[in-house]
């Protein structure tokens, strides 16, 4: 590949905090939060204007993982329950009492954005909002400080400790710390997919939209549409007056921005596609639109940091329990297939039937390229049980003031699967800042906390840990 040199140059040093936590989604917010609350000066920095990550750029939704398996007792609550009181409070979602006994909490994305901001602006965070970071400077095995770009030019933002929140460790890459990325033998990653809603529709019967879900899937059969299903009239968000459909699916990198852009335009030509075919085909469709697409493409999957320990699929279908537990998880082992198979393929481990005929098909916890076949059930933890999230996911084994939050933790292709929905990346990230502003008061490495004294924290906090 051609290259240029870039010459060296001095860039201002524009802020300084105690923790810099850069991504804005669950994983970042509640880490955000966490810091300012217990003193630490805090700094979040973002490349989109708000906050949310995909629960607002992906319209990803509903918030998942906030009970133990299959069952109504919660195991997240602390700031997960109180951002779901303030959007209640707002008409965006339901009451935290009405959220146990359904599979997921549906919100309002606009809802989540301003009860972030004011959450953010109330705890004392200061916000950089339309930064994108570029880069990490060292000193010595430490992080100094991050190189970020935005309209003003090239900055840099110093700090003690730093949480990598960007969902594809992007700091950690650009620090140099250990990260890995994707199955153990061969790196490829979950596929990505957004959402989308559509409105402008008639209301329609349960057997109606049984016909028309069955009438998709004969389009998908003859290789009309490749969606991983036929759930365009799934309403996952709080709102009733449109669709809000999770059907798209693209194999791809996410740290690669050619394989972004190549996802970004085929989802949109395929919800494009769709949306043509209703109004064509389906009378209560004619007058539909299309109110949005999703900002961004959502990635499922990419770069893990390295930490002492790696979370595993045997942990979550185990609902294994462990002495640094800082927060809980319920989601299965969920791995949307990473060669981007869809329908009638959901997973690659469990269900799928074109299994056998995959090169890649392998038994998912050994590693080996073997034909085994699991069925889906295997793939949870035991009902009404949950699997912990030790603090040692959390930390970096190459740079001592680095923790992760979010979807980037330290855990396996198959651990990540089930780590990765949003109630746990918040419930991680309401950890990450509390143990950041813990060690920094207490003066201690990030790895020589006292992790009872963390759970503790948490705990008062309205954790449940
Ligand atoms: C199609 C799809 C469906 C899903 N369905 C569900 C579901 O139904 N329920 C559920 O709970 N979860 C679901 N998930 C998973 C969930 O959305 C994510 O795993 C979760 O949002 C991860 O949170 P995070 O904070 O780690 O990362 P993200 O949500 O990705 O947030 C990362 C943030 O960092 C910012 N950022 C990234 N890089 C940089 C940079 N270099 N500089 C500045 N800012 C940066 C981003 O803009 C973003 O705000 C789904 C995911 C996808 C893709």
């Amino acid at each position: 590949m051609r290259t240029i040199s870039e010459p060296a140059r001095e860039i201002p040093v524009v802020a300084e905090a105690d923790v810099v936590v850069c991504g804005g989604g669950p994983g970042g917010f509640s880490a955000a939060i966490a810091a300012a609350r217990h003193g630490a000066k805090t700094i979040l920095i973002e490349r989109y204007g708000f906050l949310g990550g995909l629960a607002t750029a992906g319209l990803v939704a509903p918030i998942l993982g906030h009970t133990a398996s299959r069952s109504s007792t919660p195991i997240v609550e602390g700031i997960l329950r109180e951002i779901t009181e303030r959007m209640h409070a707002l008409n965006g979602a339901p009451a935290w009492e009405d959220t146990l006994s359904r599979w997921g909490i549906e919100f309002d994305a606009e809802a989540l954005k301003i009860v972030l901001d004011e959450m953010t602006q109330e705890a004392g965070v200061q916000l950089m909002l339309h930064t994108y970071l570029a880069d990490a400077a060292l000193a010595g095995e430490e992080i100094a400080a991050v190189i970020v770009e935005n309209k003003s030019g090239r900055q840099a933002v110093a700090g003690r400790v730093f949480i990598d929140a960007t969902g594809d460790a992007d700091i950690a890459a650009r620090a140099g710390a250990p990260t890995t990325k994707g199955r153990a033998f061969d790196g490829r990653v979950e596929s990505m997919g957004s959402f989308f809603h559509l409105a402008g529709f008639q209301p329609l019967s349960d057997e109606r939209k049984r016909e028309l879900r069955q009438q998709i899937e004969r389009e998908m059969e003859d290789g009309r549409f490749h969606f991983y299903n036929a759930g365009f009239f799934n309403t996952c968000a709080y709102h009733k007056d449109h669709t809000s459909a999770n059907m798209t699916r693209v194999a791809g990198d996410s740290t690669q921005a050619a394989d972004m852009t190549r996802a970004e335009l085929s989802v949109r030509r395929e919800v494009w596609e769709l949306l043509r075919y209703l109004r064509a085909h389906v009378p209560e469709f004619q007058d539909a639109y299309m109110q949005q697409t999703s900002p961004q493409v959502g990635p499922r999957e990419s770069r893990q940091i390295v930490g002492p320990y790696r979370l595993t699929g045997e942990d979550i279908v185990a609902g294994r329990k462990f002495d640094d537990a800082v927060a809980r998880g319920s989601w299965w082992v969920d791995i949307h297939c990473p060669l981007g198979h869809t329908y009638p393929v959901h997973l690659c481990v469990a269900s799928c039937p074109k299994g056998e005929e995959c090169p890649f098909w392998v038994a998912e916890f050994s590693g080996k390229r073997e034909p085994m076949r699991r069925d889906r059930e295997s793939l949870y933890p035991p009902q009404g049980d949950w699997y912990d999230i030790p603090y040692r996911c959390l930390l970096s084994v190459g740079v001592p003031n680095l923790l992760a939050s979010g979807r980037c933790i330290s855990a396996t292709h198959e651990g990540m699967a089930g780590a990765r929905v949003m109630g746990t990346c918040i419930a991680i990230g309401q950890a990450a800042g509390t143990a950041a502003a813990l060690a920094l008061a207490e003066n201690l490495p990030l790895a020589g906390i006292h992790v009872q004294k963390l759970q503790q924290m948490l705990r008062e906090d309205g954790q449940l840990v």
